[in-house]
């Protein structure tokens, strides 16, 4: 085998584009075990090895840069957890595909993505004055000074005609609880959580400032989201651009609404109903009770929990740019979390992120199991239960 020479210039090129902790990797792999890409076969499982990247990373050696390598990460999370040098491993892979972004070597399939949210402030190529198109013929008020929540609707759900049964179920069970809250329109921007995970920072820092002198020049002061990519940026990224809101997720406030006794669900039993845990709404901001007290003040529910649920929920694939790539069928997490779902004798599988439900209802009807089990939202069936 030849050796390899190292080139520092990279290396400090990757720490100064945000991979600050980079060199406290110490190589012991417990990453790589806990990556959800030891659980599938296919090429990503194949060249993707995250501790393998942190060393190319401290070392500026080329070859990891590819769609199934670097760009395989979806940003879940899990390897985090067990890190025990505390790395930020999904930090340093940011800034490692933010070097690559600088120089536009982002993969393919993310370029018209991009090239969206700069024309239209959606990755979906929607045009921006259909942003409100969702709202069909349900009346849905407009943010006003007296308004208590800004509903933010994440742009999947404002584009993507199944994504947006979502914005509309949400919207129905706010107004049922009596929530005091109303959208902007549009006029609103991607909050830019995945552009930034695949290393655009100048998009993401764009789509922020867009969006904070909006909310800010509207009186926002509380926003609930009908996802966590969302939840995470507005919450914990929107901050440094100075934008400083009260962010909840939707299941937040209909949990809560449900224990103030400002909601109740009638109709038909529920059944058999499992969670899966967005890795953005559970290991990246720990709200795992919301959605199962919610589920469990639906009629006749009978919640069951996949055999990996909470902080060790598998991911959907659909974060850090993923849901805009291509994985073969065989080959996906979501999968794995179809066949948990019937395992577990669920009827319904339940989650609360627009991602995760193009993922798992995808998966789920390419492996012929849609007349075993249904995918929604956890907003759908709140709101067929109304
Ligand atoms: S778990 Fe942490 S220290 Fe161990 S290889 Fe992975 S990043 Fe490095
Ligand atoms: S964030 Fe998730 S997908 Fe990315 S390396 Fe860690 S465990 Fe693997």
């Amino acid at each position: 085998m030849e050796p390899r020479i190292p080139f520092l210039e990279v290396s400090d090129a990757i720490i100064l584009s945000g991979a600050e902790n980079l060199y406290w990797c110490m190589q012991c792999g417990l990453c790589t075990g806990t990556c959800p890409y030891r659980l599938v076969t296919g090429e990503a499982s194949e060249e993707f090895n995250v501790r393998k990247v942190q060393r190319m990373g401290q070392l500026g050696l080329e070859g990891f840069e590819s769609e199934n390598c670097l760009f395989a990460c979806t940003t879940c999370r899990a390897c985090v957890d067990v890190c025990p040098r505390g790395v930020d491993i999904i930090g340093n892979i940011r800034g490692m595909r933010r070097m690559l972004a600088e120089v536009g070597s982002i993969p393919p399939s993310l370029k018209p993505i991009a090239g969206s949210l700069h024309a239209q402030g959606n990755p979906w190529s929607g045009p921006r004055d259909k942003r409100t198109e969702w709202i069909k013929d349900a009346p849905v008020p407009t943010f006003s000074a007296d308004t208590e929540y800004f509903l933010f609707v994440c742009c999947t759900s404002c584009f993507d005609v199944r994504s947006q049964r979502i914005a509309r179920s949400v919207a129905k069970a706010l107004q049922a609880a009596g929530v005091s809250f109303g959208i902007i329109g549009n006029e609103e921007s991607c909050c830019g959580e995945a552009i930034r995970k695949v290393g655009d920072e100048e998009l993401f820092s764009k789509l922020a400032q867009s969006n904070i002198e909006l909310f800010n020049g509207k009186g926002v002061k509380k926003i609930i989201v009908t996802s966590p990519h969302c939840l995470f940026t507005f919450k914990n990224e929107y901050p440094e651009f100075g934008g400083e809101y009260e962010v909840c997720h939707y299941t937040e406030i209909l949990s809560q609404a449900v224990k103030d006794g400002k909601i109740s669900f009638s109709g038909d039993a529920v059944g058999a109903l499992a969670m899966h845990d967005p890795c953005y709404l559970g290991r990246h901001s720990g709200l795992y009770d919301p959605p199962r007290e919610l589920m469990s003040a639906l009629p006749g529910a009978e919640v069951k929990e996949l055999s990996r649920n909470r902080n060790k929920s598998v991911c959907c694939q659909g974060g850090g740019g993923r849901v805009w790539m291509e994985t073969r069928a065989g080959e996906r997490f979501a999968e794995l979390r179809i066949n948990e779902a019937l395992d577990a004798g669920a009827k319904t599988l339940v989650t609360a992120c627009p991602y995760c439900i193009t993922m798992l209802e995808d998966s789920c009807n390419v492996l012929g199991k849609g007349d075993q089990l249904a995918v929604k939202d956890l907003s759908e069936v709140v709101a067929e239960h109304l």
